[in-house]
């Protein structure tokens, strides 16, 4: 990976700095090993992070177990707004410990019924309660079940966070973002006027309330870069 930018080290670090600071200060006040383990349930984020204001200024979409589908309109729409119309410049996906939409994942086996179920769109009306929720969950249970040793929830919530940032990086919204958006520049301008800097995947430990960077950053220089 490319050395992240000035601007990208000062607003990501300013970020991570204010996450230590914020978890030393809120430990000694607020244990959180102290709070109940399933209001972690409610933590499920990607963080769009705006960088025209103040770096503290956050943007955020929550959905169960951090999932991008490209045909989920809700998490399509936050990002073409984030990217498009805010300028948003870093987007964090971020996993989180005691990750119940992942634990679903790997404790839960679905009758072969129950996995009909959930894709019965007709009968929306008529679905069993839980369905909805397991047809959420359908590829990140396939792909648990795909891999050689059964994960732990750590493991597949990393794992998880390094398959969304994939697929981040694969929306068109997201490739036409690197860029500045006015056709009418060369090429060669563009590459130095890229809007989107990095996507970057974290964790979040909800005992502590620390983030860990799981380095898997992509930025703006690799994919220019890769291009030019
Ligand atoms: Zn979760």
């Amino acid at each position: 990976m490319a050395a992240a930018t000035t601007l990208e080290n000062d607003i990501i670090n300013i970020l991570k700095i204010q996450n230590e600071q914020w978890a030393t200060g809120n430990a000694q006040l607020y244990p959180m090993e102290h709070q109940d383990p399933k209001d972690a349930q409610t933590l499920e984020f990607q963080s769009l992070l705006s960088s025209d204001a103040d770096p503290g200024m956050i943007f955020t979409h929550r959905n169960i177990a951090n999932q991008v589908f490209p045909d989920d309109p809700n998490v399509m729409s936050v990002i073409a707004y984030a990217l498009h119309d805010l300028g948003v410049e870093h987007i964090i996906v971020a996993g989180h410990s005691l990750c119940g939409g992942v634990a679903a994942c790997i404790d839960k086996h679905l009758t072969q019924k129950e996995r009909a179920d959930c894709f019965e769109f007709e009968a929306a009306s008529r679905w069993p309660p839980r369905a909805p929720l397991d047809q959420w969950l359908a590829p990140l249970r396939d792909f648990a079940e795909s891999l050689d040793t059964p994960p732990t929830v750590q493991q597949l919530v990393e794992e998880n966070v390094r398959l969304q940032v994939k697929k981040l990086i694969a929306l068109p919204t997201v490739q036409d973002a690197w860029y500045n958006v006015d056709e009418t520049l060369e090429k060669a301008d563009k590459e130095t006027k890229a809007r989107l800097q990095g996507i970057h995947g974290w964790w979040f430990d909800v005992h502590t309330g620390r983030v860990r960077d799981l380095n898997i950053s992509v930025h703006a220089q690799d994919i220019l870069g890769a291009q030019s």
